[in-house]
């Protein structure tokens, strides 16, 4: 038994996700069996509300953050004040639009609310991750905006992605989709080796990288 760093109650250790073994989506939400324990991500305090993945890791800087009213949102928009500032914060709205959506809603607003405080990255797998997270948000103009300051030279499974993510953008698809599903080779070139680019390898791995 570990101790909440706020309040000092009592907590059990960490839950630790599974390792993926299913595609992850183009937005970096893990694939299965990681991605349906989204839930037990976060520890939440019973002495405090205080939600974190792991609460008696918190470090000592974030102790004084008063813990805001725990029913005002949910659990991954709570952690996400706690690590406001930190490149965190945007994964924590990201995942707390994940729960939305796991629960049948829309998850649009927080999508948005993560993009807000995105850095922009320089590197390609980066700028790809953005542009789904930002077809997701609706921002259709946008994502087209990120995709065409690629840098040149990336290698060919990102051209593959951003060729599926323009093609969705410009269909206004705004849904869900799977990494293994961008790099699937196209039907009207057969020759093209399979099994490689579908199991993701190098780009799978990239984007697994938002478990906890
Ligand atoms: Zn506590």
């Amino acid at each position: 038994m570990s101790a909440c760093a706020f309040c000092g109650t009592p907590v059990p250790p960490p839950f630790r996700a599974p390792a993926p073994e299913g595609s992850p989506d183009l937005d970096g939400r893990p694939g299965e069996p990681t991605r349906s324990t989204l839930r037990r991500w976060l520890q939440i305090c019973p002495g405090c509300g205080v939600c974190a993945p792991d609460l008696a890791a918190l470090p000592a800087t974030m102790r004084e953050i008063v813990p805001i009213d725990g029913d005002a949102a949910s659990p991954f928009e709570r952690w996400a004040q706690i690590v406001a500032g930190t490149p965190e914060e945007p994964e924590a709205l990201l995942q707390a639009a994940w729960l939305v959506e796991d629960d049948g809603g829309d998850g649009a607003t927080l999508r948005r609310r993560a993009l807000a405080v995105w850095r922009k990255p320089a590197d390609a797998e980066g700028l790809i991750r953005l542009a789904d997270v930002q077809r997701r948000a609706g921002l259709l103009r946008e994502a087209a905006a990120t995709l065409s300051t690629l840098p040149p030279g990336i290698d060919d499974g990102a051209i593959r992605i951003a060729a599926f993510e323009r093609a969705r953008i410009s269909l206004g698809d705004t849904g869900r989709h799977l990494l293994s599903s961008a790099l699937r080779p196209p039907a009207r070139t057969p020759h093209v080796s399979h099994g490689k680019a579908q199991t993701g390898g190098f780009w799978s791995r990239l984007f697994g990288g938002s478990k906890p």
